[in-house]
């Protein structure tokens, strides 16, 4: 049984679906490419801290091969509280973006939950994150695509293939073909706990990739399984599966992150990865 239908194909995602075996698009983010032999590692915090402190982590993650930078300054969080320790930075977050990826020629990437952003966005970065929780916000899909920008557009945990290929159907459908997909994980009743709350689903990059659609498709070991410890080896498994790339949490003093402690790297455990991913993709006639 396939996931998705001879129908789908036709008639619901035809601009998405792969029509033969070496139907591969790539997309590309300033002179980023995306899709290609090359896989790319976008690194960087979870939530946008500080303007020294986002000058820090570009610099160290730049230095040990990271080709993006990631960031959120808008934060779609579980829970409404902020507090002095936990409060996003918001337009001005965003405008640290902007600056930090002139100073190191980086593209970067960050979250947009909210279409009336779309001109803030413009400005300062180079690609539109669109997460987990609004991966149905056709609203925001719709004005995203027509915007132009290149979108990386994560998957709901709870939410099939189709439904996401759906979702990406909208940006070529609104003339936008620059998306790229990123696994972050999904849910069953069991992961509904605190501490664990996602499944790699490492499967999904292989059947995007071999069956269903030409787009690149990247893998977020950070958020989709939660725990430093386990960051390092689902990467792995990840561009052995043949992800175009990989999105991660990456923070000088991960325990007193922001957002999302108990996931990002240090420096030193993000360096010692890229050694280990680079061999993975060799191993697989690619590189990092
Ligand atoms: C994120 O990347 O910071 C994020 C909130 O991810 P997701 O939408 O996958 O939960
Ligand atoms: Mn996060």
């Amino acid at each position: 049984m396939r996931d998705i239908t001879e129908n789908d194909i036709k008639n619901n995602i035809p601009l998405v679906s792969k029509k033969d075996p070496k139907h591969n698009s790539i997309v590309k983010v300033g002179d980023v490419i995306f899709g290609g032999k090359k896989i790319i590692v976008i690194a960087g915090p979870c939530a946008v801290e500080s303007e020294e402190k986002l000058v820090d982590i570009a610099k160290n993650v730049k230095k040990a091969g990271a080709k993006m930078l990631r960031g959120g300054a808008y934060k779609p969080l579980t829970f409404p509280y902020r507090n002095e320790r936990m409060n996003e930075l918001r337009e001005i977050g965003v405008e640290h973006l902007g600056k930090v990826r002139k100073k190191f020629g980086m593209p970067v990437v960050s979250e947009i939950m909210d279409y009336r952003l779309l001109d803030l966005f413009k400005k300062n970065v180079d690609m539109l994150q669109i997460g987990a929780r609004n991966m149905q916000n056709f609203v925001l899909l719709e004005e995203a695509a027509r915007s132009g920008m290149p979108a990386l557009l994560k998957n709901h945990p709870g939410m099939g293939i189709r439904d996401w290929l759906g979702a990406a159907e909208y940006f070529l459908y609104n003339n936008n073909p620059n998306v790229v997909l990123c696994q972050r994980g999904i849910t069953a009743p069991f992961t509904n706990n605190v501490n664990s709350r996602f499944i790699p689903d490492i499967l999904s990059i292989i059947q995007l990739k071999k069956r269903y659609s030409h787009l690149p498709v990247i893998f977020d070991p950070s958020h989709s399984t939660f725990d430093r410890l386990y960051v390092a080896d689902i990467a792995k498994a990840a561009v052995a599966a043949g992800a175009d790339g990989i999105i991660l949490d990456v923070h000088p003093d991960p325990p007193k992150a922001m957002v999302d402690p108990l996931q990002a790297l240090d420096y030193a455990d993000f360096s010692k990865l890229m050694k280990d991913l680079k061999q993975v993709a060799k191993s697989i006639g690619r590189d990092i």
